[in-house]
């Protein structure tokens, strides 16, 4: 099999021929047909995760060695099974030679969490594209075939990348619904990647009112044709007063697809009272905020990461019945993974997703 690795942290990927390895009890092996490209990608090549403050979050330390082959968002058909794996294949109607999405985000199995299905909650994750070998190679052994979703109907490079973006923002958007009433608004902040597949899905999922920030106006005019009710240019000094003035005293709930210490302030400034800020982005930096901000303005904050493999199976049956558009996507040979890598790391002019085909 051919991956496209990490050798070195933040130096171009190497492209290596390894032995195909061989599923064992209940795995699944999968030939990788595309990937999709993920921002994190990008923090997981330089090798660390920027907290602010001089503070990071190391990959190394998270015990992945190189080298590494990422890739979170694929798509395949199943090659093989396991020697255990045919009666569970069996149960979930998955097929040798099926084609499905591949739910990433798997937990160690056996802790407390994971038998509860809360496997996001997992200290000992292994989850393909970060901690095992991912789909940036043509291969993938998955643990076990319940990490298979069917996507009939669904374009393959777009289903691919519902599995890390558009779950991650239906997610999201899901935890501003007890706040947001139809009237109400809910606001984007960052129309880019996964911003901009809450964009495309927040009317479907929400059926608030929606407001999208971004600084740049191409993605603000992209926004206001997938609906939104109104767009912000979030560099302008005055931004906090025009969500005020345009939501009637602030909105319900704010997602920060960003996740910089800027747009968490702006995020926060924009909340009416008892609003709910909900935190995606992984920008890093460090930022202090008055405890009293808390019981004044009654606020939460909530973290969001990713989703659970039911938010994979709701949102796959979602985009099945027409409610979501799809999200714009660009495909490159595998081979072209570090030149993608750039485009994104240079940021803002990549819309939508990047997608590696094998
Ligand atoms: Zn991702
Ligand atoms: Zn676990």
């Amino acid at each position: 099999m051919r991956q496209v690795s990490i050798v070195e942290w933040g130096a171009p990927l190497a492209v290596r021929d390894v032995a195909t390895p061989e599923p064992k009890g209940a795995e699944v092996l999968v030939r990788v047909e595309a990937c999709g490209v993920c921002h994190s990608d990008v923090h997981i090549w330089d090798g660390y995760f920027d907290l602010g403050g001089g503070n990071k979050v190391k990959m190394a330390d998270r015990g992945v060695g190189l080298p590494f082959t990422m890739g979170h968002e694929i798509v395949g058909h199943v090659k093989a099974l396991g020697p255990d794996a045919a009666a569970d294949a069996k149960a979930a109607g998955i097929e040798v030679g099926g084609k499905y999405v591949v739910y990433p985000w798997i937990g160690c199995g056996t802790c407390e969490p994971c038998k509860r299905d809360e496997e996001l909650l997992c200290m000992a994750p292994r989850t393909l594209g970060t901690r095992r070998d991912g789909g940036y190679g043509d291969h993938v052994l998955v643990p076990h075939a319940r990490y298979l979703v069917p996507y009939q109907g669904i374009g393959r490079e777009l289903a691919a990348t519902y599995t890390c973006s558009g779950i991650t923002a239906y997610s999201a958007l899901k935890k501003t619904k007890e706040k947001a009433k139809p009237s109400d608004f809910v606001m984007v902040i960052g129309a880019g990647g996964v911003g901009g597949s809450a964009v495309h899905m927040a009317k479907a999922v929400v059926g608030s009112k929606l407001m999208v920030a971004d600084i740049d106006g191409a993605k603000r005019a992209h926004a206001r044709q997938m609906g939104a009710d109104e767009t912000i240019d979030n560099s302008q000094p005055d931004a906090v007063q025009q969500v005020m003035a345009k939501s009637g005293g602030g909105v319900a709930a704010a997602i920060d697809f960003v996740g910089s210490p800027a747009t968490m302030q702006f995020g926060i400034d924009s909340l009416r009272k008892g609003g709910k800020l909900v935190v995606v982005g992984l920008y890093g930096g460090g930022m202090s905020i008055s405890p009293v901000m808390f019981p004044f303005k009654m606020m939460s904050i909530e973290g969001s990461y990713v989703g659970t493999l039911d938010d994979l199976k709701e949102l796959i049956a979602l985009v099945q019945s027409g409610k979501v558009p799809p999200i714009p996507l660009n495909t490159r040979p595998a081979a072209e993974a570090t030149a993608a890598l750039e485009d994104l790391k240079r940021g803002g002019k990549v819309l939508g997703r990047t997608v590696l085909q094998h």
